[in-house]
């Protein structure tokens, strides 16, 4: 405080008049903001030409009703459109803003297929849910009477909280336990806080607490309790652990410090956003300030990658990937968004071997050609003999993507089935595991996907979770009740 130069113009207990007209103009900037969202969100919404085939739903894995909450947009009736997208998902603010647009509802706009661009769906839905949490009109969780069962949920991210909401909501007890010290999963510790800010995470907990939800942080089962244990807890279970064993690099040189992990890398930087103290961020480990980066892969994870080293100042950042533009599974929006800031990609590209003993010093890689399609129908790269590169890097960032963790041998647990893939089997109407009442959802069933399809997960687990516990309860009770 005593360092603010202007301070010295205020006596104690006196208003601060250079900070009040500073708040002045502050508000009179937010108005004019505020009116400019609303005239662009009403613009836009008034574009949807309420085609009758509405796509863009069908395309969105909520089904989220979106001609109609477009229509009371461009109406000016934003209570009415908040309550109609509040009622297909637990988050619209936050698939707003994350959501790969261009792949689920905007890419199948009939406006975009008439070639002139689509309505802009995923910022019409932040705008609307932030206006809603600005006017107070986002309501507390009412949740119905005690059921006297309780629920234990495994994972805190969007499947393992939108569960939890939901089965609050519906009377049950509720336990959430985590092994981060905050909850979110990916949304609050992987996306960065550029795509998506983290008081929006926050608040959306904060309400879950506010209804009586228990959040066991740093718990995590395998370690802080069995699964069997918590069977013995709780009258059912989800996981919803998602997948975190980064896939690894098998090249000379890998270990050498300076080549680290993408989450590794990107949770530092996060946690610097909390403003957590960070040692191996501090001490440049998980720093990109000055460096030349280059960052390994070609999916959003390695997109925030890239994207956050330049928003750290590094020196450059190029990303090296092993198939070309059009075979990327990244959203080409963010390929297109890392271009304009910088960022140099190196198409048809694969490492070979890390220089540095005690540091890393370089990437030295080879050209790659497209062969023929493989198992999944993509083209798969080979090498392009004598095509040999070197390219300077004093950090390198694995980004090739996750696969599960080994939950029986974490958990404990033999008995619960998985696939080759090491995801967890669920029988898919009742979303339940081998394991009776232990249901899963997100991640650690689809593989790595997206969030609004975690959230459509928690939905239909809550969903079957309640039907599942409605008939645990014997007849006797439910007469009485
Ligand atoms: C860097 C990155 C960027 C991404 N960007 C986007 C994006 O822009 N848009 C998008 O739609 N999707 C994006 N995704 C994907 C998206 O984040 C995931 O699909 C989604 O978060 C999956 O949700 P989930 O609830 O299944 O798992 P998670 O979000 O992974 O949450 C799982 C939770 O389980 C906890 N957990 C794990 N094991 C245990 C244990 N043994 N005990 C207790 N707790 C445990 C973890 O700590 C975590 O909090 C991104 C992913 C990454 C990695
Ligand atoms: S949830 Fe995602 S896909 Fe669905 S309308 Fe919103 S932004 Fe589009």
């Amino acid at each position: 405080m005593a360092s603010d130069p202007m301070l010295k113009f205020v006596g104690v207990g006196q208003e601060y008049p250079a900070k009040r007209a500073a708040d002045e103009r502050n508000d009179d900037f937010q108005e004019i903001a505020r009116a400019y969202a609303i005239e662009k969100a009403e613009e836009q919404s008034s574009r949807c030409s309420q085609c009758g085939v509405p796509y863009c739903s069908t395309h969105c894995p909520l089904h989220n009703h979106i001609p109609d909450w477009l229509r009371l947009t461009a109406e000016g009736r934003l209570r009415e459109a908040y309550e109609l997208s509040n009622a297909t998902s637990t988050m619209p603010e936050i698939c707003g803003r994350i959501c790969p647009q261009d792949r689920l509802c905007e890419g199948n706009c009939v406006i975009e297929f008439s070639g002139h661009g689509a309505v802009t769906i995923g910022s019409v839905e932040k705008f609307i849910t932030d206006t809603a949490w600005d006017n107070g009109w986002v309501e507390p969780i009412r949740p119905l009477p005690d059921r006297g069962q309780s629920i234990g949920v495994i994972g805190a991210g969007p499947a393992g909280l939108t569960t939890a909401e939901l089965m609050r909501a519906r009377g049950y007890e509720v336990h959430v336990y985590d092994r981060h010290d905050r909850a979110g999963g990916l949304l609050t510790y992987g996306i960065p806080g550029f795509k998506l800010e983290k008081h929006v995470v926050t608040r959306r907990v904060q309400r879950l607490e506010d209804a009586g939800i228990v959040f066991h942080r740093e718990f995590e089962v395998g370690r802080d309790s069995t699964l069997a244990e918590l069977r013995e807890k709780h009258d059912a279970l989800l996981i919803a652990t998602g997948v975190y064993k980064p896939r690894a690099i098998k090249a000379p040189g890998v270990g050498a410090p300076g080549v680290v992990d993408a989450l590794d890398y990107l949770t530092a930087s996060n946690r610097k956003g909390f403003g957590d103290a960070v040692p191996a961020f501090e001490d440049g480990t998980l720093n990109a300030s000055g460096k030349n980066v280059v960052v390994i892969g070609g999916g959003d994870t390695a997109m925030d990658c890239v994207r956050t080293a330049v928003r750290q100042g590094a020196n450059s950042v190029k990303c090296l990937y092993r198939r070309d533009r059009a075979n990327m599974p990244g959203s080409q929006r963010e390929v297109a968004h890392a271009e304009e800031e910088g960022v140099e990609f190196v198409w048809l590209s694969a490492p070979e071997a890390f220089d540095g003993a005690d540091k890393v010093t370089g990437v030295r890689a080879a050209k790659m050609r497209l062969g023929q399609p493989d198992a999944s129908g993509r083209r798969a790269p080979e090498p392009d003999p004598g095509s040999e590169f070197r390219l300077e890097a004093d950090l390198v960032i694995k980004a090739l993507g996750f696969d599960p963790e080994d939950l029986p041998k974490l958990f404990g647990a033999s008995d619960l089935s998985v696939t080759r893939w090491g995801t967890l089997r669920v029988d898919h109407k009742t979303m339940q595991t081998s394991l009776d009442g232990v249901f899963a959802a997100g991640d650690i069933v689809r593989g790595a996907s997206l969030v609004v399809w975690a959230i459509r997960d928690g939905r239909d687990v809550a969903e079957r979770m309640h039907a599942y516990l409605k008939a645990k309860v014997p007849v006797r009770e439910k007469v009485a009740a």
